[in-house]
């Protein structure tokens, strides 16, 4: 929080927002009915998966598209058309090239119609404060990405913006210079050289957020919405060793796997029968398979936010990883901690074979893959087109969950040597081993 302003100046407001794209039947809602309101001081973080609608929010907030419903308001007046008191950092800012650094930070300013002689030097004091003293008249292509980036925030405090907006500025940067580039901001932040009186940054990166921000609000998919709140009352600078750092990390990741899967140590029920069909976690033996691997090393329970670093991975890839370690017993899960359970230990260890052994006799006893191998032993030649399957499944799930899920259930049924899928003929049949096996208790 940024010293005194804790009353109630509210800088932006978001009210019911909602965002649809496209026309017809190609419509396609990107964020849902979205509150969330910003004061002067604040710094929120939106932590998402990608395809949650933080983009859109962004832009929508910085005017440069409009709400399908609802209103942005900005110092209680509804926004339209751009947002002359934002602006808007990218993963990757846009520079022109054949202009030094000095020409294209001016250049914001000339773009606001600032076209007096001290432009330049108004240019010059804020490539010093990005920390860019001596570099005025390189050129985009000498600079290294994180400079890069900083030209870019250069350029977008060169408008005095009130709130500053940053898309995942971080994301496209290695992993010093994301990390040198945070702590400048945050010095320039907290010590209260900027201009700016708020700041929303995008990212889906928990640690970053929690590192940085006063605020955390967690969205969802399907479509965007707010899944929780979350305050970070630490004071600067965070200190990630800090239990207080690590107890919120854990909640957060709590929150967006319990929001993931509420039920997640429930198998659920086969389609077609009462109860609910449990979704089938979007992931791959070999992302599971790294997953267990690398915590079979550790001494279990472990921390769940440092996987994401250590594997290079995102939070909602991690997210569904887990889960699918989790329905196959390979390992549990309670607040933000991973355990690995025995069988789990038995699988990172095993070679390949045993490895596939392991996985198909926990993978037929979910409900969807053991349906899927009932379907097609009652049928002729032990095989159905894909289509059956996906019909059979509409009255379960939303249309693009079904694709994902026979996509998933016969990547796993594959490798388990269980399922069998010809992509010609968009036929699923039993594997050959699993027929035989048929075959045998058949007689
Ligand atoms: P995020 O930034 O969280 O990854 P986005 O706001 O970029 O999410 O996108 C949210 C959803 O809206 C995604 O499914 C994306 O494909 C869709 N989307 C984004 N922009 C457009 C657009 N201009 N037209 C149609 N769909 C879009
Ligand atoms: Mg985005």
């Amino acid at each position: 929080m940024k010293g005194q302003m804790m009353n109630d100046n509210v800088l932006l407001k978001v009210e019911h927002v909602t965002k649809t794209y496209g026309q017809g039947d190609r419509k396609f809602m990107a964020v849902k009915d979205i509150n969330l309101t910003i004061r002067e001081g604040e710094y929120v973080a939106l932590l998402g998966p990608s395809g949650s609608g933080k983009s859109t929010l962004l832009r929508m907030i910085n005017g440069l598209i409009s709400p399908t419903e609802g209103t942005v308001y900005y110092r209680g007046k509804p926004v339209q058309g751009i947002n002359p008191n934002s602006t808007m950092v990218f993963q990757s800012f846009a520079l022109f090239p054949w202009l030094s650094v000095l020409d294209n930070v001016a250049l914001a300013l000339e773009a606001r119609g600032d076209m007096s002689p001290e432009r330049f030097a108004r240019a010059e004091r804020l490539i010093d404060l990005v920390g860019l003293d001596g570099f005025e008249n390189a050129f985009p292509r000498e600079l290294s990405g994180g400079m890069r980036q900083k030209v870019g925030f250069a350029r977008a405090l060169a408008v005095e913006p009130e709130l500053l907006c940053l898309d995942e500025p971080f994301s496209a940067l290695d992993v010093l210079s994301a990390e040198s580039l945070r702590g400048e901001l945050m010095e320039l932040w907290t010590g209260g050289s900027l201009p700016t009186k708020a700041i929303l940054m995008v990212s889906h990166n928990i640690e970053e957020a929690v590192s940085m921000a006063d605020r955390v609000l967690v969205l969802g998919k399907d479509p965007g919405h707010i899944v929780a709140e979350i305050v970070i009352d630490l004071p600067h600078p965070r200190n990630r060793k800090d239990g207080s750092f690590e107890a919120l990390m854990d909640r957060i990741y709590s929150t967006i796997a319990g929001y993931t899967e509420p039920e997640a140590s429930e198998v659920g029920t086969a389609p077609g029968t009462p109860g609910r069909t449990r979704v089938l976690p979007r992931s791959s033996v070999g992302a599971m398979a790294g997953l267990l691997e690398h915590i079979s090393h550790f001494k279990s329970p472990y921390d769940i936010y440092k996987l994401e670093d250590e594997l290079g991975v995102e939070t909602a890839d991690l997210v569904q990883t887990i889960e699918m370690a989790e329905i196959l017993g390979f390992a549990t899960v309670k607040s933000g901690d991973i355990q690995i359970t025995p069988l789990g230990m038995a699988f990172a260890e095993a070679s390949i074979l045993t490895r596939k052994e392991l996985f198909a006799q926990r993978a037929r006893r979910l409900p969807m893959i053991q349906w899927m191998i009932q379907m097609l032993k009652a049928s002729p030649n032990e095989q159905l087109p894909w289509k059956v399957f996906y019909t059979a499944l509409q009255p379960e799930f939303p249309d693009e969950t079904i694709e994902r899920q026979l996509d998933v259930a016969i990547d796993w049924g594959r490798y388990g040597e269980l399922l069998d899928y010809d992509d010609g003929d968009e036929l699923v049949s039993l594997d050959a081993s699993n027929r035989k096996e048929a075959a045998v208790s058949a007689s």
